[in-house]
């Protein structure tokens, strides 16, 4: 069944909104603390190109742990399947996201998925480019292609904010040169990632992206394949496993579908072959996820009947 209208969408929000006041902004990337507690949106795309939504949707928030998704896509279509699982596992880790004790207890020191920091960092890394600019460049144009935005670009204000307070992801790197993870000048490295999470839109755009991964890579209204469908699959396989931290099992359960959030209070869902999702909540719960975003989201799961298990 599609969503069927804005005002049933904004009556969820509306319902999920009092959420907020139980949840608080991510501050340890100085630029986020300015985030309103108290927002909530939410922009569902379907595969006809409508589109309905709720809240202040016009709202930008940068991609933060959402862009792992992206990265991943981009270095998968770059390198392809073999090469980026040599560098980074498939397994999720049950640790908060930036955690470094998995890469030093585990008997191969490579990050146990792309989803983690760790494993975010090696992605970014594998991402083709004679420099930074051009590897940055690179993922701006595969994500303009990606929202049908040629106006996406970054916040310079929230990646700089970030690169100058990286110090545990600085380590992480430090770590996996070590074990030759990754083989590059780490500063650049950290440049190329700050930017990327620091990339921004609003819902509308995020619920397109994950609509491109709902239908396998094809965005449904040009039927322009935009990643192959095995690079849409693994994306999506991990956005089930590991995409929500470590919530990602009882998401699976509660919600059931392929999502990705990040530190911001984004979330991007894919409802296989239905609608893409972009949820903007900054309030957060103790895991990172954003608060309110999540009980809509398990409102919307029950309503329109979305578990795909
Ligand atoms: N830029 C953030 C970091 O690396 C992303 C974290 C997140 O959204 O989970 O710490």
């Amino acid at each position: 069944m599609p969503c069927q209208s804005s005002e049933q969408l904004n009556e969820l929000v509306l319902k999920a909104k009092k959420f907020t006041k139980q949840g608080k902004v991510a501050d340890y990337i100085p630029a986020l603390k300015k985030a309103n507690r108290d927002e909530l949106s939410i922009a569902i795309y379907h595969p006809d190109g409508t589109c309905i939504s709720a809240g202040d949707i016009q709202q930008k928030i940068t991609l933060q742990s959402i862009s792992k998704v992206l990265t991943l896509a981009l270095a998968l279509t770059d390198c392809g399947e073999a090469e980026v699982f040599k560098r980074v596992g498939y397994e999720p880790t049950g640790d908060p996201f930036n955690s470094i004790v998995k890469l030093e207890t585990n008997k191969v020191s490579k990050p146990l998925n792309p989803m983690i920091n760790a494993g975010a960092l090696a992605v970014t890394h594998m991402i083709k480019g004679k420099s930074i600019e051009e590897r940055f460049g690179r993922l701006l144009t595969f994500i303009r292609e990606l929202t049908g935005n040629s106006g996406i670009s970054y916040s310079k204000e929230v990646a700089v904010s970030e690169f100058e307070t990286s110090h545990l992801n600085r380590s992480l790197c430090y770590f996996m040169k070590q074990h030759g993870v990754i083989n590059e000048e780490v500063e650049g490295l950290m440049d190329l990632y700050t930017k990327q999470c620091a990339i921004e839109m609003d819902c509308l755009d995020l619920a397109r992206i994950g609509l491109v991964f709902a239908m396998d890579g094809v965005e449904p209204k040009t039927e322009k394949r935009l990643l192959p469908a095995y690079v849409a699959r693994i994306c999506k396989t991990f956005m089930v496993t590991c995409g929500m931290y470590n919530a990602s099992g009882e998401f699976a359960i509660r919600v059931g579908i392929p999502a990705k959030s990040g530190v911001s209070g984004g979330i991007m869902g894919a409802v296989p072959n239905r609608f893409g999702i972009g949820i903007f909540g900054a309030a957060l719960d103790e895991k990172g996820n954003s608060i309110a975003g999540l009980k809509l989201l398990e409102m919307l799961s029950v309503e329109y009947s979305l578990n795909m298990f």
